[in-house]
């Protein structure tokens, strides 16, 4: 079976589970009605299904590669994102002045979860771009804004982002590449970034690098890092690409999976860099990138997950042991708790991006509050269950699962870097039990009150479910208490499985208001029992670990661990 976008289970989160109509609402969404919701999931789904689906094998069988220092991408790729710009998907939700839809952003989060699961490789490229736009719109002077977003937000060109370098990964504040004042305003930059990707592209016309440097007077550390604009090609005083920048591709990686997306070791070597924001000003505006990078991640794990899931389900129906697999308890299961799992993710992440939204649109503290949480958790989860469900989808396959023609394998081999790239999902977890809780978990009790809330009031249509709902958040609640009072280390040390625990909660409170919505003996009431009542209970086990601490974790010394 081909992959067929989700366009009617998307429209029905954002019409029942996490509405949009508080968006449409508002002054600066008012244009996000139903019809406009409709006509782009279902465009983007014709566009997906078509154009961008057949194309994941060619990606994984013909990597992209480098020819005389130029990256060509894999079969199909270039005429597949001649279509993605020209359809207008890189700037869905960009700024109108410069071309783009101007629409919430929670569209772009939906498009993007449709595209994973189409070609994941392919969507990275114009997933990076809109980072990009996202900081430039932000941090970026208006010269830099008029000359790069028109291009970026069209698709004429495409953005990366350059952190990582061979000793600076996740600590990001250990970057030795340098940038020197040339004295009429722009910077030379030195230094190698490792695991760029899509760091070339013959799909566009220009490649915008957006730099982490260090100016010689810059602090150690994150203190001291500003960013920088590094054009492949410098733009010519049409704003054409001109002369070629000093940088280059040095090497590709050859990976797990992801072929079909170039991931390059990049050489900087006193390219001519514009310096967005001020100066030392570097990791906020890179910040402004990563969190919507992030959403993007824990959505890219959400497609894949579906990919699998459907690619699981065909080959269910139709291979026969005693009687279609499908019939027998086991597989049932795992094609259910698979279901369930992405249906709880996706609403997770869209329920993310319409914090965000309502965030701008209403500049309502409590919804950037709100959307800061979620972030972490959209992320880990999302790309918890994008290897998850690609694990089991193997496992439907049976033996043919670990062979590469049924592509089964594919999605497990493409998705795992989700759960690395874009801050680890250990990364994630410390995030939501430190920086998430430095205002005294407020906006993590504001959300358990409202899944309560909604648990209360479901307590009479779907009494058992509800009631379950309603006793793992007050679980949480005095859980998240006891935590907040816990020194950073023992935080750290059951930050993943507290995350864990989170989402099981949220995806069991989506789950609830999704059953709810469409009452008892509805195909969304079935889901949920079985999101509520088999995998809900793992957040307690979940919780019981995070309890724990880091001291046992230490008493078993490192000579301990190597005897
Ligand atoms: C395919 C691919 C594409 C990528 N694309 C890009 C890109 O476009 N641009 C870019 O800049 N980078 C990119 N990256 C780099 C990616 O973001 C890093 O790999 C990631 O941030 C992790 O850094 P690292 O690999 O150095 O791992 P490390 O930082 O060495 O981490 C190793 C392990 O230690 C843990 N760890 C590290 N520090 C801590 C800590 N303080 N507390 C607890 N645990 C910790 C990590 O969670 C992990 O489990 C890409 C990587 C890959 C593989």
């Amino acid at each position: 079976m081909a992959y067929r976008s989700p366009v009617s289970e998307i429209r029905f989160i954002l019409d029942k589970v996490v509405p949009l109509a508080p968006l449409s609402a508002t002054e600066r969404f008012a244009e996000a009605t139903g019809e406009t919701v409709e006509a782009i999931l279902t465009e983007a789904g014709k566009l997906c299904d078509e154009v961008m689906a057949p194309l994941i094998r060619n990606g994984d069988l013909t990597p992209a590669k480098l020819e005389n220092g130029v990256v060509r991408s894999s079969p199909g790729f270039k005429e597949a994102y001649e279509q993605i710009a020209e359809g207008g998907w890189v700037g869905i939700a960009s700024p109108e002045e410069y071309g783009g839809m101007g629409l919430p952003l929670t569209l772009a989060i939906a498009v993007n979860d449709m595209m994973s699961g189409a070609n994941l490789a392919l969507q990275l490229n114009p997933l990076l771009t809109q980072g990009q736009i996202d900081a430039l719109e932000h941090h970026a002077s208006d010269e830099l804004k008029e000359l790069y977003l028109p291009k970026l937000i069209s698709g004429e060109w495409s953005g990366t982002m350059n952190l990582t370098e061979p000793q600076a990964g996740s600590d990001v504040g250990a970057l030795r590449s340098k940038a020197e004042p040339n004295g009429d305003g722009t910077y030379s930059v030195t230094g190698q970034k490792i695991f760029i990707s899509w760091g070339d592209s013959d799909m566009t016309k220009n490649v915008c690098h957006l730099v982490l440097a260090r100016l010689p007077d810059g602090a150690p550390g994150t203190k001291g890092i500003s960013l920088f604009m590094v054009p492949k090609y410098i733009p010519d005083e049409n704003g054409e690409p001109g002369v070629a920048n000093s940088l280059k591709v040095v090497s590709l990686e050859h990976k797990m999976g992801l072929h079909g997306s170039p991931t390059c070791v990049m050489s900087f070597e006193g390219a001519k860099g514009w310096m967005v924001d001020g100066p030392n000003k570097g990791m906020a505006a890179m910040f402004t990138m990563m969190n919507n990078a992030r959403l993007n991640v824990g959505v890219e794990g959400i497609g894949i997950a579906e990919g699998a899931y459907q690619k699981a389900l065909a080959y269910a129906q139709e291979r026969v042991q005693f009687k279609p697999i499908i019939e027998h308890a086991d597989v049932r299961r795992m094609l259910a708790e698979m279901k369930a799992e992405v249906f709880a993710a996706r609403s997770i992440a869209l329920a993310c991006a319409v914090a965000i939204d309502l965030g701008h649109a209403t500049g309502d503290e409590a919804w950037a509050a709100r959307a800061a949480l979620l972030t972490p958790i959209a992320k880990a989860y999302g790309t918890d269950t994008g290897m998850w469900v690609s694990d089991q989808g193997i496992q439907v396959h049976g033996g043919m699962g670990f062979i590469e023609e049924t592509g089964a394998a594919q999605y497990f081999r493409d998705v795992r870097v989700t759960a690395i790239y874009e801050g680890t999902n250990g990364i994630q977890s410390m995030d939501l039990v430190g920086r998430k809780m430095m205002d005294g978990g407020k906006a993590a009790f504001r959300l358990l009150q409202e899944v309560e809330e909604d648990a209360k009031a479901a307590r009479e249509a779907l009494p058992d479910l509800a009631e379950q709902v309603w006793e793992a958040a007050e679980t949480l609640r005095e859980h998240t208490e006891w935590m907040i009072g816990q020194d950073m280390q023992d935080r750290f040390a059951g930050s993943v499985p507290y995350l864990k625990a989170f989402a099981r909660v949220l995806g069991a409170h989506y789950h609830l208001r999704a059953a709810f919505a469409e009452g008892a003996g509805s195909r969304h009431a079935k889901l949920a029992a079985v999101y509520i009542r088999r995998l809900l209970p793992q957040f307690a086990a979940a919780l019981a670990e995070a309890r724990e601490g880091a001291a046992g974790l230490y008493a078993l010394s490192v000579e301990d661990l190597s005897a």
